[in-house]
């Protein structure tokens, strides 16, 4: 077998084997395959797509790559394909625990301008995001939850090609996503698993369309590796939160433990409460029910900060800059769009994400969002904080346009 020929073949459209696809990834894993013929493929890939058989045969030597976890207790697990500003995992995981569910949960890191969990995590000094296997099983017994990275040890390709994609414009591909997160959450050993199909101009995915087909997908994934896969479809033209950034985010889903309301919170309400049904068998609504009593009685919040004490974060450690500058409003009037697209590029720009694979995160940097759709602005009024690392730092025009006032 010959790499370049598998680059061909799907070049030309030609549907790839299982030993073809084992032979490029494992491949590349080996590093018996290049950075510059594995992108060649993904791209390949990207613009010509998997069928359902070469998205399963994937998704299968993905989770083979690595170790399997298996627990004697159902636990459950979720994923969101990537926004802007979404931190729903922050807040639903500490509701599923609170309510009973074991949560064991593997995050990626940023892709391209969406945010990652591992990034947001690791803005908490200390946070530990690799665990070893015993420690992450012992952790779920102990307190109820574990949220780690894809580490070496488990889905390896994956973080291989994750890091690959980012920087190469191929993370809208519809099979790669399939096949990256199925791969984690049945490593993982998840039995309860919701995925959050996020759609609309600050996703991965932008068409409602795309998002069904990749959801129909996903359940047959699942189903074919004998798994209970729920989704939700959700918007993302505008962000989720009001913050955007590593340390922000994690300010905001406090609050939200906290009892704010908005976007963030009735999302993770939702996704907790999908988990909820199906590991109790309950109705949605009393699910749902169940979800805010979690909130409003406090204990969702209790056991968040009883799990990041558990991977040793230090919560009164995290650090904002204290650099701000302001974006104010040009007119009078009312506000029509924020652009999540535009939050997210700015938030990378100012060093919340990477551009290239080894780039260094600036975790306490970011965008904070002070005006919502529908509110009445005068000019001069300040629309969004940016919490940025020099005052120096050279902002374009077209960088701080984020809201569209009419
Ligand atoms: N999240 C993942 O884990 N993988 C993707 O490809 C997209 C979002």
């Amino acid at each position: 077998m010959n790499i370049v020929d598998i680059i061909t073949k799907k070049k030309n459209n030609e549907e790839l084997s299982y030993e073809e696809l084992d032979f490029a990834f494992n491949g590349y894993l080996d590093k018996d395959v290049a950075d510059y013929q594995m992108s060649a493929l993904l791209m390949a890939i990207t613009i010509n797509g998997l069928s359902l058989d070469e998205t399963i045969n994937l998704t299968d030597i993905f989770i083979k790559s690595g170790d399997v976890y298996s627990f004697k207790k159902k636990v459950a697990d979720k994923h969101s394909t990537g926004g802007i500003g979404d931190t729903t995992t922050l807040v639903a995981m500490p509701i599923v625990a609170a309510c009973g569910v074991a949560v064991a949960k593997m995050s990626g890191r940023g892709l391209g301008f969406t945010g990652g969990t591992i990034d947001k995590l690791e803005a908490i000094p200390g946070f530990e995001v690799e665990m070893d296997k015993d420690d992450f099983y012992e952790q779920i017994k102990e307190i109820g939850i574990a949220i780690c990275s894809q580490s070496d040890k488990i889905v390896p390709l994956d973080k291989a090609i994750y890091s690959l994609r980012d920087v190469t414009g191929t993370t809208e591909s519809l099979a790669l996503i399939a096949s990256s997160i199925i791969s984690k959450k049945i490593a993982c050993g998840a039995s309860y698993i919701v995925i959050d199909i996020k759609v609309g101009n600050g996703a991965l995915i932008k068409t409602q369309e795309e998002a069904e087909i990749l959801s129909d997908w996903m359940v047959k994934i699942g189903k074919h590796f004998k798994r209970q896969i729920e989704t939700i479809i959700t918007p993302m033209d505008e962000p989720l939160a009001d913050s955007i950034g590593n340390a922000l985010e994690i300010i905001e889903a406090i609050e939200v433990l906290d009892g704010k309301k908005g976007k963030l919170y009735e999302v993770s309400i939702e996704i907790a409460a999908h988990i909820l049904a199906m590991a109790k068998n309950i109705s949605m609504k009393d699910a749902i029910i169940l979800a805010q009593n979690a909130i409003k009685r406090g204990a969702a919040k209790k056991m968040f900060v009883r799990w990041i004490k558990a991977q040793r974060g230090i919560l009164s450690a995290l650090h904002v800059s204290d650099k701000v500058v302001y974006i104010r409003s040009k007119e009078e009037g009312t506000v029509e769009e924020i652009s999540a697209i535009n939050c997210g590029r700015l938030a990378m720009k100012l060093g919340a994400g990477r551009v290239k694979k080894n780039d260094e995160i600036d975790y306490s940097v970011g965008v904070k969002i002070l005006k919502q759709i529908g509110d009445y602005v005068k000019e001069r009024d300040i629309l969004a904080e940016l919490y940025v690392a020099d005052y120096n730092f050279k902002l374009d025009e077209e960088d701080l346009n984020l809201f569209v006032i009419k």
